[in-house]
């Protein structure tokens, strides 16, 4: 473990925010704390592991995820086509697919950047490059294949990055990008938490984006509304950073970038997950898929900062 000043502005002084358990991957029974910078706003986990000891708090299922099995592309089948109001009825009684189908409602998003032909494209944290959390298949590294040959991925995990490095140019480090490659899009899907220097990643974005070239960068929000019913709701040890709007403005003005969109959105399967696992949202284990829908329907109308995840589109300033 080791203790650190604000990434941001360096500054030592800060208040405690929260402290938790690793509630959700339950690789240890430590208690870690959250602190807030006192001087910049900045979130962050502190102490917190060191680069060597992290490995050790990510789950072997945590990039389970990343191998579709045939149970999944049936899900994802079914999930696509045939859920309606009528169909909703008959699955709502067969237990194992409501079960599943109450974790996997999505919200209604828009992709902020449309996929151009032979684009230079860099993915931060993807994965194997099979998967984008929310965006969908069309916007993976393999499916970018069809459109660009310029496609490079970064990816830690020895596991993944062994896979990864079949389907684009792939790295385990950004240092290890060559220096002379400049990038039309670059996107840190909800990886940008998960680092030990947001700094050097902005840095990255800087030197790194074309002229008129976007980054995506999609992270949890610490103003959502579930983190304001109970702050321990993160994602601990492995989320180093906690982001808001404004602690990625500040990065932006900092390292001459500027945000040109944002968007929140929410999840109501989040609500439901949390409710097997935090007793604090106990009202939330009974209700039925269709209320769940409902719910959903309500945070797809929500445009205001209060959704527990934040995507921003950065270009370069001037
Ligand atoms: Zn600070």
């Amino acid at each position: 473990m080791e203790k650190i000043k604000c990434d941001f502005c360096n500054s030592e002084n800060s208040t405690l925010f929260a402290q938790q358990k690793d509630l959700l991957h339950r690789q240890t029974s430590k208690i870690f704390n959250v602190v807030k910078c006192n001087n910049c706003g900045l979130v962050y986990t502190n102490p917190r592991p060191t680069i060597d000891e992290i490995t050790e708090y990510y789950s072997d299922e945590y990039y389970a995820h990343e191998q579709k099995n045939g149970n999944n592309i049936l899900f994802l089948f079914l999930k696509k086509f045939l859920i309606n109001d009528f169909t909703l009825k008959i699955f709502a009684h067969i237990p194992i697919l409501n079960s599943k189908l109450k974790l996997n409602i999505l919200p209604k998003l828009r992709y902020p950047i449309e996929k151009k032909k032979n684009m230079a494209f860099l993915d931060i944290g993807c994965g194997n490059g099979n998967n984008t959390h929310i965006w969908g298949a069309q916007h993976t590294l393999r499916s970018y294949q069809k459109v660009s040959t310029s496609l490079y991925g970064v990816e830690p995990n020895l596991h993944a990055y062994n896979q990864l490095k079949y389907l684009c140019n792939a790295y385990q480090d950004i240092d290890q990008i060559p220096k002379e490659i400049k990038f039309d899009v670059i996107r840190l899907n909800w990886s940008l938490e998960h680092v030990h220097s947001p700094s050097k990643y902005f840095q990255f974005l800087y030197e790194r984006l074309r002229d008129d070239g976007r980054a995506i960068i999609c992270v949890p929000n610490i103003d959502g509304n579930i983190y304001k019913e109970d702050s321990s709701m993160l994602e601990l040890p492995i989320h180093l950073f906690h982001f808001n709007f404004q602690s990625i403005n500040n990065y932006c003005n900092k390292f001459n970038l500027c945000i040109e969109d944002h968007m929140t959105f929410s999840y109501a399967s989040m609500y439901y997950y949390a409710s097997t696992i935090n007793s604090n949202f106990d009202k939330y284990r009974n209700m039925s898929l269709a209320g769940l829908l409902e719910m959903q329907t309500e945070f797809d109308n929500i445009n205001d900062l209060s959704g527990n995840d934040i995507v921003f589109k950065i270009k370069k300033n001037g």
